[in-house]
């Protein structure tokens, strides 16, 4: 039988890309052979890695002027190839800190240069929103400003894209990619793990705009310059073949439901659902300011913290599982990533009532 997956990452994949893998899994297509057993360089494989490119281009409506890149490393990795790519001859880069993951990319950079603090959403009650653009302090000459558009821990997410002119934005979309349309153009860069609404863990994004290639310090490893790899079309290095595979399949899917904009509806739905109930009791709560608040990660605490192995025991006799929140602020958190279907959180959402009912 399978659960409801509330995890963060690695999550819930869409039922029909693990039973079309599971077909092909031995003989792909006729080929004799699995994906994982191919040439990344064969006729096979390269028409597999093309139809992805197309097909996130496609759904991502990216720009010719941007190249998408493949890589290995996870969003962690880019906290160094980031700076590495980007800072030429500039000694900062500007950071707007909301939450966990950008604070980790602020700390990394101080590695190849000074980062600057541009804005923080840190409250009293810890990382509860995002600051708007008037509120960015930015230095006088940083290479580019970073921002993680959603922050997977905190549940803060990022709706207004400012248009930095001619300052590159470079965004760690890692766990909201594709849940919503994002102006590309806006972005010098975005990037993100695979493992939340992309596919399998393996393959991280990159989205680079083409006249950012000639910043690379010298330092910069050669399999994870984004000019050399863009040059290879991803193939400098051997591709993690198998997840570009499954992502493949992830963005068929995805096509299917509608593309971009009518997962967003639904993903509109799933989180009002939950923020909606969270909100109706004093049983439940959740920090984050309206404006803020993530369509895929959502944390919340139960008012009386005893009641938490409770609150999970109950939740796991129903099949919902995993949804202790992060153990840097403890509580509950459900990530409702683009797979994990309406059901899911109705169930969750009946669960939730009928405990609170149980227990007052
Ligand atoms: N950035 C964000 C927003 C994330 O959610 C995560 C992982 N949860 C990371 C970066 C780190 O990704 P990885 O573990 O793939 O390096």
């Amino acid at each position: 039988m399978r659960v409801f997956n509330f995890a963060a990452g690695p999550a819930a994949m869409p039922e029909e890309v693990l039973r079309q893998a599971a077909e092909e899994m031995l003989d792909w297509r006729g080929s004799g052979m699995s994906v994982m057993e191919m040439s990344h360089r064969g006729r096979e494989f390269m028409s597999i890695h093309e139809e992805a490119l197309g097909d996130l281009r496609e759904l991502l409506e990216v720009p010719a002027s941007h190249h998408i890149l493949f890589m290995q490393g996870g969003g962690l990795a880019e906290n160094a190839i980031v700076p590495m790519n980007m800072l030429g001859s500039r000694k900062t880069a500007d950071f707007v800190v909301t939450g966990s993951w950008s604070n980790k990319s602020f700390k990394e950079a101080a590695k190849y240069c000074t980062p600057h603090l541009a804005a923080s959403g840190e409250t009293s009650d810890g990382f509860t929103r995002a600051p708007r653009r008037a509120e960015w302090q930015l230095s006088d000459d940083p290479a580019y400003v970073h921002l993680c558009t959603n922050e997977t821990i905190h549940g803060v997410e990022t709706f207004d894209i400012p248009d930095l002119g001619d300052i590159p934005l470079v965004a760690d979309v890692s766990s909201h990619v594709l849940s919503r349309p994002l102006d590309v153009a806006k972005f010098g860069v975005l990037f993100g793990g695979a493992q939340k609404n992309i596919g399998m863990a393996g393959v991280t994004l990159v989205v680079v705009r083409e006249d950012l290639l000639e910043r690379a310090l010298a330092i910069c490893p050669s399999a994870f310059e984004w000019k050399t790899v863009a040059a290879n079309n991803s193939m400098y290095n051997t591709p993690p073949t198998y997840a570009i595979y499954i992502a493949g399949l992830v963005f068929k899917w995805l096509k299917r439901q509608g593309g971009v904009r009518a997962i967003e509806a639904r993903n509109v739905e799933k989180s009002k659902l939950l923020y909606d109930t969270i909100d109706a009791s004093d049983f439940y709560i959740n920090k984050v300011e309206r404006a803020s608040r993530s369509r895929m990660n959502v944390p919340f605490f139960l008012a009386d913290e005893s009641r938490n192995e409770d609150f999970l025991a109950g939740a796991k006799a129903r099949g919902l599982m995993q949804l202790k929140g992060h153990k840097s602020v403890g509580g509950m958190r459900a990530s409702i990533y683009n797979a994990v279907p309406l059901e899911g959180v109705n169930a969750l959402v009946e669960y939730m009532k009928e405990f609170e009912k149980d227990r007052a």
